[in-house]
């Protein structure tokens, strides 16, 4: 059957790099079978320029019927001072939780063409092939109460709300599972227990879960000490799960230790294997329109997609090694560029991935 997937350029560098995406789709479709059906919709600055709202109806609409969304990048300092909600940042969020996105899987995988991007030493990070899955339409980013006041002292006070009901837990815990089953068997689950009464019903959900994952060895991991872990040794780690406020701060550590954000994918799932795909870097304003931003996050991206909605985990490695290739032949975007190597432009290196799929 026909799978749709909707391409949501977006703001910055996002229509650029979205161009080389669909590229790289275009050659999968011509040469290698894959059926596909594209579309387009306008989400963030471009969307608040054209209809005033950050994710029009129209938009959602559109993402609600795809079977897959390909998200390039939002937001820009022309939109910074518009309200909270209608900026730019307020519609991916809404897509988010209007889809059900709560499984969110960043890897971080270090080429080892790259190895000496990264600021860690080579021997540390070289290899590296790491998953985190952060929970992601929950906890204290979305609890309720949460809210600034004044208090009876006459001081500003603001809260917010870290809260988990045992069945969100339970379903980031199973996509979790699942992926250290696909990959190398082994989770580590991130928490704050020795604190927090909502990290405890976490650690107890997970270790409930463990039992229908015989095969799965499951670990704990204060929050703290993984932060200090991934970057002391990230190799000892295959799959950590997480909850949305740790997740945030875990990937992007992990994301550092691979050297360039314009490397990394991602994917947000909800229950039913449709995702949202796209690059973790941002829109990238200070180097937009100038062919400089790096392609290769967004079309892991399509990597993932291909694995985790499409099914098609046989053109994911296609993908993948095509990106390998490339690095080998030397082809480095300005961010991923050594002393030895020459830029090769937006294009280029998006246009040298369609090839070799050809
Ligand atoms: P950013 O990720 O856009 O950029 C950080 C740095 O990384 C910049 O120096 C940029 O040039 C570089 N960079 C990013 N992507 C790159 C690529 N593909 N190739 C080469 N270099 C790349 O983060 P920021 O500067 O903090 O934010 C810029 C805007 O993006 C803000 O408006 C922010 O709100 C928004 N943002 C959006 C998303 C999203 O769309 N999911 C995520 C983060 C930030």
């Amino acid at each position: 059957m026909t799978a749709r997937i909707l391409v949501m350029p977006g703001d910055g560098v996002g229509p650029e790099i979205c161009r080389e995406a669909v590229r790289v789709i275009d050659a999968l479709s011509n040469d290698h079978g894959l059926d596909v059906e594209l579309d387009e919709a306008l989400v963030g600055g471009a969307a608040i320029d054209a209809e005033g709202d950050p994710l029009p109806e129209s938009s959602l609409e559109a993402a609600r019927s795809a079977d897959a969304i390909l998200f390039g990048a939002i937001g820009g300092p022309k939109w910074d001072n518009v309200e909270r909600a209608k900026r730019p940042e307020s519609g991916l969020l809404r897509l988010r939780s209007e889809l059900g996105l709560f499984a969110n899987l960043r890897p971080a995988i270090l080429y080892p063409q790259l190895a000496h991007v990264s600021t860690l030493k080579h021997e540390i990070v070289a290899g590296l092939d790491l998953m985190i899955v952060r929970e992601l339409t929950g906890g204290l980013y979305f609890g309720k109460p949460s809210g600034l006041h004044k208090n009876a002292n006459g001081r500003r006070e603001a809260y917010n709300t870290m809260r988990y009901d045992e069945a969100e837990i339970e379903r980031v815990g199973r996509a979790a599972f699942d992926i250290a089953r696909a990959r190398g068997g082994r989770l580590c689950s991130a928490d704050k227990a020795n604190v927090l009464d909502v990290s405890q019903l976490w650690r107890d959900v997970m270790n409930d879960l463990s039992a229908d994952y015989p095969d799965v060895e499951l670990t704990h991991m204060y929050v703290d000490n993984a932060a200090m872990q991934l970057v002391r040794a990230p190799k000892q780690f295959d799959t950590i799960v997480t909850t949305n406020l740790f997740g945030d701060i875990l990937s992007d550590t992990s994301a550092m230790l691979t050297g360039s954000i314009g490397m990394l994918p991602s994917a947000s799932m909800d229950a039913h294997g449709k995702g949202l795909y796209e690059p973790v870097h941002g829109s990238a304003p200070d180097i937009a329109g100038q062919g400089m931003a790096n392609p290769l996050a967004i079309i892991l991206s399509v990597g993932m997609m291909l694995r985790y909605t499409l099914g098609r985990g046989d053109l994911a490695d296609k993908v993948e090694n095509a990106v390998g290739y490339a690095l080998d032949r030397g082809l480095r975007t300005r961010d991923i560029m050594g002393r030895e190597t020459q830029m090769a432009s937006t294009q280029e290196m998006g246009g040298a991935i369609a090839d070799m799929l050809r």
